[in-house]
Formats: C-alpha cells, structure tokens, sequence
C-alpha cells in the first residue's frame, strides 16, 4: 500500500467512518437475535462489525506508540482465538450459562486493566477530570464485573460449592456497602491529584476485587440467572465508559446496548422470580441446599408409571401440557418431544408447552431448543398465559423440569425459593414427571409436587422415556 494510502486510512474522518458503520452492522446483527431463525446470521453479521472496529482501533496513528505494541496486540488476538473459538465450538448447550459467566468475566478485566494502564500513562498529573471519572467507573465496575462473574462460574461448573457462603446477620450488608464506600471515596481522593496515585488505583482495584466476589458468594441456588444477568449489564456499561476515555465511539455504542439490555433482562429476571434487585446485591439470598429427600427419609411416597400407562393416559386426554426443564436440555430429548407431540396430535390431543422464564440454565434456553426442533412457535406459552390453562389440562408431562414447577415457591414461606412464580402444573387433572431419580433440581431443595396423590413419575432419562412413549402411543 502506498504512504498515501496508509496515511488517508489513518485519518480521524476514514477510522470514524469505519466505526460508525461497525456499530452500525453491530445494531443490526443484534436485531437478528430476536428470533431464533436469523439468530446465527445476526451474529457473524455482528461479528463482522466487531472486526471492522478492532481494525479501525488498530489503524489510529496515535495507538501505536511504542515499536512493540502492534506485535504485542497481534499476540493478544491469536491467544484469544486461540482459546475462544475451540471453547466455542465444544461447549455443551448445558455448559452455556458458565460459559457466559467466564466471557462476560473477561470484558469486565480487560475494562479493569485498560482503567490500570491508562492511569498509569497519565501518573503525575494531565488527564481531564471528565475523562479520569469515565475510567475510574471502568475500574470500579470492570473489577467487580470480572471477579463476581469468576465466582458465578466455580458455582455453575460445580467448582465452589452453589449453596449461599455469606457473613452471619447483616454484616455481609455492612461488609458490602463499606467496600463500595472505600472505593467510591479512593476514586475521590485519586482524581483530586494524589501524589500515591499508582497505589490508589492498584487499591481501588483490589477493593473492587473483594467486593465482586463478597457479592456473589452469598447468592444460591435458584438466584444465579439474575446475578449472570447483572453482571453482564456491569461489563456493558464499565465498557462503554471506558470508551469515553478512550474516545471510542464502538466501545460506547456496543457497551451501552450490552448495558442497557442487561439491565432490562435483569429486572425481567428478577420480576419472574419475584426478587428485589438491590436485596440480592446488598446482602445476597438464594436456595439454602438441602439434602435430596427421597420418599423413605420421610414415610411420604411417590407413585412410580410406566411407559404403556402414561401412553394410554395421553392418548385419551383433550389437552396435554409439557413443561420442559434442564433435564430435556441435558437428554436432548426436544427431538423426541417434538415426535410425541406429533403423534398425540394425530390422535386429536391438543398439546402446548409451558415455558418458564428460568426453566433450563440460560434465559430462553427452553425457547432455543424447542424452535430447534421445528416446534411452532405458536404451541409456546409464557407463563402468565399458561397457569389459568392447567385447570383445563387432563395430562401434563413434566420432562426435565423441578424448581420451576415446585409449587412449595406459592405455598410455603420456609421455602428458599418462597415469592418466585412457578408452573402450577399441580392444578392439572394428573401430573407425570419423567425423570431419572428423586433428586433435587439446581436449587437442591425438595420438591412436594413428586409426591402429590394425582403425580406419577416416569424414571429414566428424558429422551428414552419420551421415544418410548411415542412408541406407545402410536402403537395404540
Ligand atoms: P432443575 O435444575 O430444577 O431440575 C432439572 C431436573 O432434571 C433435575 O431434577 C434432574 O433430576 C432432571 N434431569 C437431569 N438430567 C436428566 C435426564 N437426562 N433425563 C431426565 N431428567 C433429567 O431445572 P428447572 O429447569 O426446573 O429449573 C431451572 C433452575 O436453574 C432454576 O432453579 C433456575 O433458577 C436455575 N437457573 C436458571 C438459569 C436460567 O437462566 N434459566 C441460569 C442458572 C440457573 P434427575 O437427576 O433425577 O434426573
């Protein structure tokens, strides 16, 4: 390319032009995304944008400052294609939620460390108090991003224990708060011109660090959607703050949707699940873990079915619901269960699905896998729109789920998931539960559904319970 060339592509107005039309291809990549049948091409749509912006940051002259940089930049972007895209190719539908975690974790350290270094190039005085406001919330929001969703992963992949780890009373509330004090006042005290600045940076950093992982610690069992949700809405927005100190128009735009759709996914999140936002922050609460109960630890008892049975039962119902959950997830049973509906509808049997918002281990997972399996879109009920029909439902087929359709969450107050709206399968005619043992579900607590007089259960693992249910029923 000739000196020409190189220096026009260099130019404030050629790298802004090649921004805008980045977040542009970002905005309607991500429009894709509403539906699962443009959701892979919205993506590599985003994708492109997302090159097109590394490379417009790449071509501003003053980045390159030091003769080292583009080969240390260049290092960086093959150790992250590296590790990312195998990651990306073999994780399991089921390990989604971790992954999100730890990629979610890595945006909140990078806006972590740029906060570090950019204070350190301006050590002794030269930034603008507007800008150095911008970066110290990187900093502060980025660190607790980066460790809070650390710990979210060890407690999804089963490294750290799930259950809430938190201090006694309302300490973990003062212990909390009093952190954020500290970090909110060390950001005061570097921005009016310190002399330590390197320590107080290096301090807010490590303040910040405690305090991500004090947040999330104590946050069980059926809670952590809503924290993966907020801490994702963190790195958004510590993003695009860090972008005004870097005057990056991208990073703004990518890191205000990413906020903003966060903060609304995690008030949806904590509206289905009855939460408070500000409580799970301050002090954390969740499902206590308590031991699976089987029916012999207590003298209750369940009713076990068989395949013929529960064939015969759907084939003569009107109306059969299912409520999917993590279990068809993990079977990978949405096939199977897209082939039983067929063969019930055959036979005249209307069948709609209930979807919970939190069924499965990431919103919409439910949503995901059935659309997957060429379900029609218009079978799938919400919620709200499911629950008054139970009453009418002669069968609902529970495969894979448990939390979401414990019905101790409406009636009992000790319950850990007490307030959270659930399934009310139990106010069908019969109720069957395919699944393989009377475990318990994410949030490890019993579930009274299971031993309710007019529920059978179906044991086995989902896809070959429910392969050989249509077996049955089409044998009828
Ligand atoms: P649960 O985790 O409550 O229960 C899933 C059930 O599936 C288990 O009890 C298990 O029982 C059964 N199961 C597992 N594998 C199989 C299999 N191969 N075949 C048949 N059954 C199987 O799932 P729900 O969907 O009901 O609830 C989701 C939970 O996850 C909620 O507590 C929610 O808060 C939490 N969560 C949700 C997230 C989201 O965004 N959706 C993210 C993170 C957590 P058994 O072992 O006996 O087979």
């Amino acid at each position: 390319m000739t000196a020409l060339g190189t220096v026009f592509l260099q130019t404030k107005d050629f790298i802004y032009a090649a921004y805008i039309v980045a977040f542009a291809l970002l905005i309607y990549g991500m429009t894709g995304l509403t539906g699962p049948k443009t959701a892979v091409r919205g993506n590599k749509i985003a994708a492109v944008g997302m090159a097109i912006a590394v490379v417009a940051t790449l071509l501003r002259e003053h980045e390159f400052s030091g003769s080292g940089t583009v080969w240390l930049i260049l290092l960086g972007v093959v150790i992250g294609t590296a590790v990312g895209v195998p990651a990306a190719l073999k994780v399991r539908m089921t390990a989604m939620p971790q992954m999100v975690a730890l990629f979610n974790g890595v945006g909140g350290g990078a806006v972590a460390l740029i906060a570090w270094i950019e204070f350190r190039h301006h050590f002794g005085g030269g930034y603008p108090l507007r800008v150095e406001i911008f970066e110290l919330f990187g900093a502060i929001v980025g660190s607790i991003s980066f460790w809070g969703s650390n710990i979210a992963f060890g407690k999804l992949q089963e490294i750290l224990p799930s259950r809430p780890i938190k201090l006694p009373g309302r300490a973990q509330t003062v212990v909390n708060v009093g952190l954020f004090l500290v970090a909110v006042a060390s950001a005061i005290v570097l921005s009016s011109g310190t002399h330590s600045q390197a320590l107080f940076i290096l301090g807010i950093l490590v303040v910040s660090a405690i305090l991500g992982n004090l947040v999330v610690l104590p946050i069980g069992g059926a809670d952590m959607p809503v924290v993966i949700s907020l801490l994702n809405a963190f790195t958004g927005l510590s993003a695009a703050a860090t972008g005004v100190g870097l005057d990056n128009p991208v990073m703004i735009v990518a890191g205000m949707i990413v906020g903003a759709s966060g903060t609304i996914l995690t008030n949806l999140m904590a509206k289905a699940m009855n939460r408070s936002v500000p409580a799970i922050v301050a002090g954390g609460f969740g499902g206590e873990v308590s031991a699976p109960v089987s029916a012999s630890s207590d003298g209750r008892s369940y009713r076990s079915t068989s395949a013929q049975d529960v064939a015969i039962q759907l084939a003569y119902a009107r109306q059969v619901v299912v409520a999917p959950g993590y279990g068809m997830a993990v079977a990978q049973a949405q096939h199977a269960v897209r082939a039983l509906e067929k063969a019930l509808e055959a036979k005249g049997v209307i069948v709609k699905y209930a979807i919970h918002p939190v069924a499965g281990r990431m919103p919409g997972h439910m949503n995901v896998l059935l659309a997957e399996a060429d379900v029609p879109y218009d079978l799938l009920r919400e919620m709200d729109d499911i629950n008054p029909e139970f009453p009418r439902t002669d069968v609902t087929l529970v495969i894979g789920a448990n939390d979401v359709t414990n019905p101790a969450a409406e009636s009992d107050p000790g319950s850990p998931i007490y307030g959270m709206p659930s399934l009310e399968v139990d106010r069908s005619a019969a109720v069957v539960v395919l699944k393989r043992s009377m475990a318990s579900g994410f949030a490890g607590i019993d579930n009274p559904l299971f031993y309710d007089p007019k529920t059978s259960m179906l044991f086995g693992d989902a896809k070959a319970s429910v392969t050989e249910l249509t077996a049955e029923v089409q044998a009828l």
